[in-house]
């Protein structure tokens, strides 16, 4: 060998123009630049330009692109998880004296960032019931500044009526934010609620747990933020920026990778779903199933209008719903009931290849009344890619057992 420095500082570079059915994985902390003007003339916010691998890099940019096109947006940040994304938003746009509106069935860790540090930092909360717009309008205030729309909401899974509520916010001028984790950007179309005219109603942001559907695998944890306002995108930029919560590019790779196959695992875990749910309805131990294409459930209507269409007569839907099993079972019943599955694993997360089970106890989650929801022990099944007929199995065996 000549000298060590070689194996650092190296004259060879491969020819360019290599194509191949996945992008290349880009990794920097430091960016290099060619000479001192370039550093003044580079613009990592127009995407123009690389400064700082934190500011972004061909892996990062690329997988920002393809979710904006994904959820109908021109602007998307990736952000370490999707409470991060959520976070993000909250952190990026409220100030002090703002108020913030929490649906009541909302991502329970949203909740608690409200309850904490939005609290101390003089940022007050109200929560509104997920199944009334009236309700959401008369909690809005001067002092509102962002309505956060989940849909459905988690764990009780109502779907609350999307088109009224943005229309509410977009006449009083109040931002509003979606969690579009369980929509996915495939479900429905959060920028264009309205698909016939198009731009005429949609959200002005959304958060998306990449950590579900988009990775696919229950490996990544990754969040993403998208809009269509150039004035909102500008702000979240800048407060990314300052603190600094980049995603790693091995991490971008692999929800990169899961991207190709997501409408058909969406498409899968869907049907798979709502078999089992119509299975459940038709069990004694279950008092009632939460799945919001199934006719009856808390929000159905609202469902059918936005998810819903011509390229999707039967709608689209996430492959997880929650079932209420009968108030006459004890909660060891229950517990027994979950752990004897078999297919199912005990695990918070969904849209990966495995079928998880969580209970939940709604009276520790909700604040306001739920009359729509029948009284009764909570667990959630989230529906991964293995066979249908193996995973109603599973249920049948765990349940003849325990829920008699
Ligand atoms: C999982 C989830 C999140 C949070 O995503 P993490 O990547 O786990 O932080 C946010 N919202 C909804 C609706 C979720 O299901």
């Amino acid at each position: 060998m000549k000298r060590p420095t070689d194996l650092i500082h190296h004259p060879y570079q491969p020819p360019a123009d290599f194509q191949a059915p996945q992008p290349g994985v880009f990794k920097a902390s430091t960016v290099i630049f060619p000479d001192v003007a370039s550093i003044a003339q580079r613009d990592w916010m127009q995407k123009t330009g690389y400064t700082y691998g934190l500011h972004g890099t061909p892996t990062t940019f690329t997988l920002e692109e393809r979710l904006a096109s994904l959820e109908g947006g021109t602007h998307a940040l990736l952000v370490p998880s999707g409470l991060a994304a959520i976070a993000h938003v909250n952190l990026a746009l409220l100030n002090q004296g703002d108020e913030v509106l929490l649906p009541d069935n909302v991502y329970g860790p949203n909740k608690a960032l409200a309850a904490h540090e939005l609290n101390r930092w003089g940022i007050t909360t109200q929560h509104y019931d997920p199944m009334s717009c009236d309700d959401l309008v008369q909690r809005l205030s001067p002092r509102t500044r962002l309505v956060w729309l989940e849909a459905p909401g988690s764990v009780s899974m109502e779907f609350p009526d999307l088109l009224a509520m943005v229309g509410a916010c977009r006449e009083r001028g109040v931002l509003c934010a979606l969690d579009n984790t369980w929509g996915a950007g495939l479900a429905f179309n959060a920028f264009d609620l309205l698909p016939d005219q198009p731009g005429a109603l949609g959200v002005d942001i959304t958060a998306h747990a990449l950590t579900k559907y988009p990775s696919g695998g229950g490996d990544v944890l990754m969040g993403s933020i998208v809009t269509r306002r150039d004035d909102l995108a500008q702000a979240l930029k800048l407060t990314h920026m300052r603190l600094g919560t980049g995603v790693g590019a091995n991490d971008v790779e692999l929800v990169l990778r899961a991207l190709p196959s997501m409408d058909l695992r969406y498409r899968a875990q869907d049907q798979a779903a709502r078999e089992l749910a119509r299975w459940c309805t038709k069990q004694a131990a279950v008092a009632q199933v939460l799945h919001p294409a199934l006719p009856g459930a808390p929000g159905h209507d609202h469902w059918k209008r936005v998810c819903v269409s011509a390229q999707a007569p039967e709608g689209l839907a996430a492959g997880i719903f929650s079932i209420v099993l009968n108030e006459r079972f004890t909660t060891q019943q229950v517990h027994a009931f979950c752990d004897d599955l078999q297919l199912f694993k005990l695990g918070y997360s969904w849209g990966g290849p495995i079928s998880l089970v969580m209970t939940y106890q709604m009276a520790a989650i909700r604040r306001l009344a739920t009359p729509h929801l029948q009284s009764g022990h909570v667990v959630r099944l989230c529906i991964g890619l293995e066979s249908v007929e193996d995973l109603r199995a599973d249920l049948q065996q765990s349940m003849a057992r325990h829920l008699r």
